[in-house]
Order: C-alpha cells, then sequence, then structure tokens
C-alpha cells in the first residue's frame, strides 16, 4: 500500500462514537452546542490563550479576523508567497493588497530585514507564515509593526502546539490563525481557529461568523457562515486528548529522518530553532538542483509508493490568478523562488514506521 505524505490522525472509533453519544440525545448539532464550548474551553487551555473563536476551517478563520478588524479597503499587507495559497487569497478576498516579502534561507519565514522596505502610507498589517511550524522572528515583526502602528496576523496554520521559551505559538502579535484541516498536526476533520489579544474582538466574532447575526431579533453585520458544528467539535475534544502522544510520535519519525539525511552534501535540513518545542508539522527536505534533482527524487519515491509534496511550489505570487499582477513578480521573491523548485516534504506523520522512513531515505541517498 503507498505510504502518503501524510496520514490524518484518529481515535478510536469507540472513544468518538461515546464523545458524540449525547448529540444523539440532546439533537444540539450546531450554533456553539456543548462540544463546540468544550473544545474552545479546552483549546484555551492547551494553547495558553485568553481568547479564541473556533470556526469552520482556518481560511474563514483568517478571513473573518480581517473582516473584524475592519481594514480600509486597498490596505497593503505585507505577507510571503512561499505559504500555501489560502493566505494570499484570504487578503485578496477581503479587499486588501498582498505586498509579498522575501523569506529567510534557513526556516522559510519571512526575512525581517525587509520588511521596513516594503512599508508604504497605505501598509495596514503583516500576516508572516510559521512555515512548517518554523516560528518566525517574532521579536522583529512585533517591533517593526509597532514601529509603524501595523497589525500582526500571524498565520499558525502549521505551528499548533509549538513553543518558544515557553510561550504558546498563539500568543505572539495581536491574532493567530490555526487550521484543524484533517491534515493538519491537530484536526477537526475541517475546521479551523483564531486566537486574538484584544477581547473586544470575541463578540464581533462570534457575529461575523454567524450572518451578523446579534440577539434574537437584530443583525448587526454582513456577516457570512462560518462556525464549527459539534461533530467536528467532538473530533477535536478526542484528537486533544492524544495530541501530546502524536506530537512525540511524529518527533520519532523525524529523529530518524534527520539520523540518516543530515550532513549529506546537496540535502539541506530545517535547523532546530533555538529555544523553540517544535511539532514535527512536515519533513521538508531541500536539495541543491545538482548532486541531487527535486523532481526526479519525488519521482523514484513515488515508484516505490512513497508520495511525497512539492510544498510550497508554485509560489502564490505565480499560480495563474495572480501571475503577472502588479506586485506578484517572482523576482522580487528570489530566495522564495528558488526554495520553491527544490523543496519536497516527505511522508510525516505518527506512526511512520522506521522501516518505511529507511527506505524513503535509502531511495533519496541512491539517487546522488
Ligand atoms: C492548511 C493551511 C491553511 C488553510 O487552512 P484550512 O483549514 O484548510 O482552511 C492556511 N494556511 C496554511 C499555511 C495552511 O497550511
Amino acid at each position: 500500500m503507498a505510504i502518503n505524505v501524510t496520514r490524518s490522525s484518529l481515535p478510536d472509533f469507540e472513544e468518538y462514537c461515546e464523545e458524540i453519544k449525547e448529540l444523539w440525545d440532546s439533537r444540539w448539532l450546531t450554533n456553539n452546542g456543548v462540544k463546540h464550548k468544550q473544545l474552545e474551553k479546552e483549546l484555551k487551555k492547551y494553547l495558553n490563550v485568553s481568547n479564541i473563536t473556533l470556526f469552520t476551517n482556518g481560511h474563514l478563520a483568517l478571513e473573518n479576523i480581517l473582516e473584524a478588524m475592519g481594514f480600509e479597503e486597498g490596505g497593503e499587507v505585507i505577507t510571503t508567497p512561499f505559504t500555501f495559497v489560502s493566505t494570499t487569497h484570504a487578503i485578496v478576498r477581503s479587499g486588501l493588497k498582498p505586498v509579498f516579502c522575501d523569506i529567510n534561507r534557513d526556516d522559510y519565514t519571512i526575512d525581517v530585514s525587509q520588511i521596513e522596505s516594503l512599508i508604504t502610507d497605505k501598509t495596514v498589517a503583516v500576516i508572516p507564515v510559521h512555515v512548517y511550524g518554523n516560528l518566525c522572528d517574532t521579536d522583529a515583526i512585533e517591533a517593526i509593526a509597532e514601529k509603524y502602528g501595523l497589525k500582526v496576523i500571524y498565520d499558525a496554520a502549521h505551528a499548533f502546539g509549538v513553543t518558544k521559551n515557553g510561550v504558546s505559538s498563539a500568543c505572539f502579535g495581536d491574532a493567530s490563525m490555526f487550521s484543524f484541516h484533517a491534515t493538519k498536526v491537530f484536526h477537526t476533520v475541517e475546521g479551523g481557529a483564531v486566537c486574538y489579544s484584544d477581547e473586544k474582538l470575541s463578540p464581533l466574532l462570534n457575529d461575523i461568523k454567524n450572518f451578523g447575526i446579534h440577539g434574537p431579533e437584530d443583525v448587526l453585520y454582513v456577516g457570512g457562515n462560518a462556525k464549527m458544528g459539534e461533530l467536528h467539535a467532538a473530533m477535536g475534544i478526542c484528537n486533544l486528548r492524544h495530541i501530546d502522544e502524536e506530537i512525540k510520535k511524529r518527533g520519532e519519525a523525524d529523529k530518524r529522518y534527520r539520523e540518516r539525511l543530515s550532513g549529506v552534501e546537496g540535502i539541506k535540513l530545517c535547523a532546530r530553532q533555538d529555544g523553540v518545542k517544535p511539532n514535527y508539522s512536515y519533513f521538508p527536505v531541500l536539495f541543491d538542483g545538482e548532486k541531487f534533482n527535486r523532481d526526479d527524487i519525488a519521482q523514484r519515491l513515488a515508484e516505490k509508493g512513497f508520495n511525497t509534496r512539492k510544498y510550497f511550489y508554485p509560489l502564490t505570487n505565480s499560480v495563474s490568478c495572480y501571475r503577472g499582477k502588479p506586485g506578484c513578480e517572482v523576482s522580487k521573491t528570489p530566495v522564495a523562488y528558488q526554495t520553491a523548485n527544490n523543496i519536497l516534504t516527505l511522508p510525516m506523520f505518527a506512526g511512520l514506521e522506521r522501516e518505511s522512513v529507511d527506505s524513503i531515505c535509502d531511495c533519496i541517498l541512491s539517487a546522488k
């Protein structure tokens, strides 16, 4: 059987059935039900935040927090193209303009030394991405944001459970978006959340995600529908019980990959970040394009039944819907461009067997 780049975690079938049983009695399936409330409470504790709002997915969590922050149409948002297209789409669909900044060579997060040169009088926010769970240089980003009066909203879709010097990844900037998609380290099948520092945003977000309805007889905003249902919240409650064990198991696969691939000429792995507790969400490998060719290796692995992903390729500023638009020249983000052309994420999930990791590494190393 083929091994995919990821495999969704699942609780025991019986555990999930037990969790959803009371819903068959209450018949309350969505709209801030008991499971929703419980998951919100447990996530607050796990992520160590005071404010969290759940959503039907991570993408809408990001769109909704942008809406709640009330930016003026046409405002510029500094972000990176080395991300899932959701980040860029959320900015554009919110009537804002993405301004692309290049990334670091080592951890693939935003190159903070270039942010200030991209700020104009139209800049309203920065949306950096904690790529692969590598944390951005939050201190530098937040110092710049303070100096220029910008909001900082992290795309923390990859960074669930990651901490820096004991501080949760959910606590940086003005807000952080998490994705609870089935492929993420922690999931609710589909789902997402936003954590934020300003508690006043809480009633606003709850209204916006429910058609703008405020109380039984009035509608305050032109909101959409982005609520998380009870069956999804119940999946989250079950998965959260096992999250530390899941992350630990991923760590074992990560360790074996590193033992096999570290120090090999032509192969670059993500370095551990100082003070950061990782969640092992992905295992990206950067090939040099000479000794090792990314596309060739992806194909060799696929032939052996190991499905990898060119993640993130192509860059968001070069997909059809953005290519050629002003500001979307890939020449402005050369490090991101080079990275996207040479990176491959290898299979990574809890329960990935050591033998599989070894076969994957053997296949890569024999490709030289
Ligand atoms: C998964 C992901 C999203 C979108 O989250 P969904 O829950 O799928 O809507 C956004 N940004 C990044 C970086 C992601 O990996």
